[in-house]
């Protein structure tokens, strides 16, 4: 059995495509998401497997929480999201649905009942700032899902990237936060600098890298801000290619098991087996090793966060 403390989040990935895809992009911006540094392994299950491979994790571990991300598990077709959200939350989890929210009204009537708290991105505290990282049209989604969540007493969280020039107003968004904060519990909010993870390429970093002082001293700001609100502010700065990255399980919903092992260089994720039939735990176990052997640095509070 994996105890809470050796593994106390697994994030749950359903399907890797994103409807952000469709949004077109603002005057300026270089386009929708261009950040995103989500894998695109492709996951083809059904949803008597989702309930065995939350089954399992249940059986083998003490993780209290499933992270339901993607891609954007809040799609235009059936990806097993309610049942499986149902699944998890009768087996004991607490669910965190992290979404774009784009689709979230579509689909809350189905889904309500069955979150525990719902992370949502948002990556500035206007249309002009935010609709630049994610496309147009998605600040007033994300003010209509707010306001929906809030009068529904739902509990939230907020993932926001940022750049050198968003920076100056991680305030005015610290003030939504907090207005939000006042009508509903919120639990926490990440912020989050470029990485060169994934799918990162040069372009990417001409334009989202800058300095990692300017971010510690930003968020240091905003923490100030929230001091005293309860909500816990996370952050995910930049990281030099040999650094490690903080270590997270992915389960994809067909039972494969992948985790964040090595640099923050490696391009994707180790594939560990799949625990349908080869076990969570033994996985688990032998992500430890291997990363025990690679590095040994990741810090508990790193292994919150779960997002680009
Ligand atoms: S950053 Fe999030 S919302 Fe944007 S494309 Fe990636 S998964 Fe979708």
């Amino acid at each position: 059995m994996l105890t809470h403390e050796e593994l106390a989040i697994v994030h749950l990935v359903l399907n890797t495509d994103c409807n952000a895809w469709d949004l077109p992009k603002t005057t300026g911006s270089p386009g929708v998401c261009r950040f995103c540094y989500r894998e695109r392994n492709r996951v083809h299950t059904d949803e008597a497997t989702v309930r065995r491979v939350i089954d399992r994790v249940r059986a083998e571990s003490e993780a209290r929480r499933i992270v339901f991300t993607g891609g954007d598990p809040v799609m235009p077709y059936d990806n097993h999201l309610e049942p499986a959200l149902q699944h998890a939350q009768a087996a004991g989890f607490e669910t965190n649905l992290h979404t774009n929210g784009l689709l979230l009204a579509d689909r809350y009537a189905g889904l309500r009942d069955h979150v525990t708290l719902y992370s949502l991105a948002v990556d500035g505290p206007d249309e002009q700032s935010a609709d630049w990282f994610r496309g147009d049209g998605y600040f007033t989604t994300f003010r209509a899902n707010t306001a929906l969540l809030a009068a529904d007493r739902r509990r939230l969280a907020f993932n926001t990237f940022t750049t050198a020039v968003s920076l100056a107003a991680l305030p005015s968004l610290a003030e939504i936060i907090t207005g939000l904060a006042a009508r509903t519990p919120v639990e926490y909010w990440l912020i989050s600098q470029y990485r060169p993870i994934g799918r990162a390429n040069s372009r990417k970093a001409d334009l989202y890298a800058y300095d990692r002082e300017a971010f510690t001293e930003a968020v240091a700001h905003v923490r100030d801000l929230l001091s005293g609100t309860g909500i816990q502010v996370y952050d995910q700065p930049t990281r030099a290619a040999e650094d490690p990255y903080p270590f997270r399980v992915w389960v994809l919903a067909d039972g494969t098991v992948t985790a964040d092992l090595g640099s923050v260089a490696a391009p994707r994720n180790t594939v560990l087996g799949n625990l349908l039939t080869d076990g969570f735990e033994p996985l688990v176990r032998r992500a430890f090793a291997s990363r025990s052997t690679n590095t040994s640095t990741a810090t508990s509070s790193e292994k919150e966060v779960t997002t680009p």
